[in-house]
């Protein structure tokens, strides 16, 4: 049966749980995805410290004198406390002295011998920052599913913590398949052509955190193929067939993954480009043995993507129904950001399927617009360079005029 694009990402996401979690220090954690909820154990900033380099002191009018007793440094909190009349110098980030209820900055005061004027009147409370202004402890700073970038790794550290619990990251295996791909930069005999799919599909899967493993072109032969997929399932969390996959005398993926125990989940999806996509899943017996190495792990289901060999047909449905995976197995939000926008040109009628139409969007006085990227074959992989999104186009009788308003997923 052939499914929406919908329905096919939704067999797609039923099949899937999130890998399990390991620690990971702080210095290694960003781009992961959080596997827990972060609770602060103590106040950022954990003390009253100085917004700026100045002095400490009691609110006092412009003109006041006072007597500095002292200093306090980051990390060497003055020893005495703050009397009446006096002054303690303090630095930026440096506790505020027992006593003091303001600081006055440097470029606000006169400086003496051993005393400071103040040249304007000091406020209750200026430039004083207390503690558990920014968290404060027992705190969630940071929830479940997120993927980590600088300023989270930063807060984990403020709150107290040295490691994080993340999913593990999945292992992607790449399997292209072609009698005719030859390595890039090599040279072309008769009907061969330059592989390019394991290189876009490995870009596209190390951009969702996944690691990826590829291996060089397999031949267009049932023993081959059945090799190759059997030695990347045993190792990969997610295998990404690419070619090979349609019901031709030399395509031989379906049949090899059926031998090897894979089960179809669904194959054929109303959408152009990308028809000829297949998926299915094979759930590894507990104590299978495979996932040496940092694969998967026993247990868990491999999922088994036979994508179509034309470039963008590839690229398009990995878009649509890989990506969700690899983030839903971390953990994720697998939701791809979807914008509306107003077409630029008009979109062919397409009465049985929908059709992925890569477009630049650009925000103009009047909204945003969504402009093909020029010829949209399934072999014309330029209409991926520079795309920002697939406007998703209904199946429809009648062409789709320029001025109609789309839904667009952000790639
Ligand atoms: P297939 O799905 O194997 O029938 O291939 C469909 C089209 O995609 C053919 O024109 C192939 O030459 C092309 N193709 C298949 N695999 C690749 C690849 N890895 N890189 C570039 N083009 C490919
Ligand atoms: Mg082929």
């Amino acid at each position: 049966m052939t499914l929406s694009i919908d329905e096919a990402r939704r067999v797609v996401l039923g099949t899937v749980a999130p890998l399990a979690g390991e620690d990971i220090p702080l210095d290694r954690a960003a781009q992961r995805v959080l596997a827990e909820d972060v609770v602060a154990t103590g106040d950022v900033p954990p003390f009253t410290n100085s917004a700026m380099d100045g002095f400490a002191v009691h609110p006092a009018p412009a003109g006041t004198v006072l007597r500095v007793t002292g200093e306090s440094r980051a990390g060497a909190p003055s020893p005495v406390s703050l009397g009446a009349g006096e002054a303690i110098a303090v630095a930026t980030g440096a506790m505020v002295p027992e006593g003091a209820t303001a600081v006055v900055p440097i470029e606000r005061v006169e400086v003496g011998e051993g005393e400071v004027r103040l040249a304007a009147d000091i406020a209750e409370g200026a430039n004083i920052r207390g503690p558990g202004e920014d968290v404060r402890a027992g705190q969630t700073v940071l929830h479940r599913g997120t993927r980590l970038g600088a300023a989270e790794v930063g807060v984990a550290a403020g709150a107290g913590r040295a490691t994080l619990r993340c999913t593990r990251v999945p292992a992607v295996a790449i399997v292209v398949t072609g009698d005719e791909l030859r390595a890039p930069g090599s040279p072309l005999g008769p009907g061969q052509i330059h592989e390019s799919n394991g290189l876009t599909l490995a870009a596209l899967a190390a951009a969702t955190g996944a690691v990826v493993q590829r291996t060089d072109p397999v031949p267009d032969r049932r023993d081959a193929t059945h090799e190759a997929l059997r030695a990347a399932l045993e190792h990969a969390d997610v295998v990404l067939a690419s070619g090979g996959v349609s019901v031709g005398p030399h395509d031989h993926v379906k049949g090899a993954l059926g031998a090897l125990g894979v089960r179809e989940r669904f194959w054929r999806v109303a959408l152009r480009p990308g028809k000829p996509t297949w998926f299915g899943t094979r759930t590894e017996p507990a104590d299978g043995g495979a996932g040496a190495g940092g694969g998967a792990a026993a247990g868990c289901a491999r999922l088994v993507f036979g994508l179509p060999g034309n470039p963008v047909s590839a690229m398009v449905t990995f878009l649509l129904f890989a990506r969700p995976a690899l983030l839903a197995l971390q953990g994720a939000d697998p939701t791809a950001r979807r914008v509306r926008a107003t077409l630029k040109e008009p979109i062919a009628a397409l009465p049985d399927r929908a059709q992925a139409v890569r477009v630049r969007l650009e925000e103009t006085a009047t909204g945003r617009t969504a402009t093909p990227t020029g010829p949209q074959g399934s072999h014309q992989l330029r209409s991926m360079v520079g795309a920002q999104g697939l406007a998703i186009v209904p199946a429809a009788e009648e062409e789709l005029p320029a001025g109609a308003s789309v839904t667009v997923e952000l790639v």
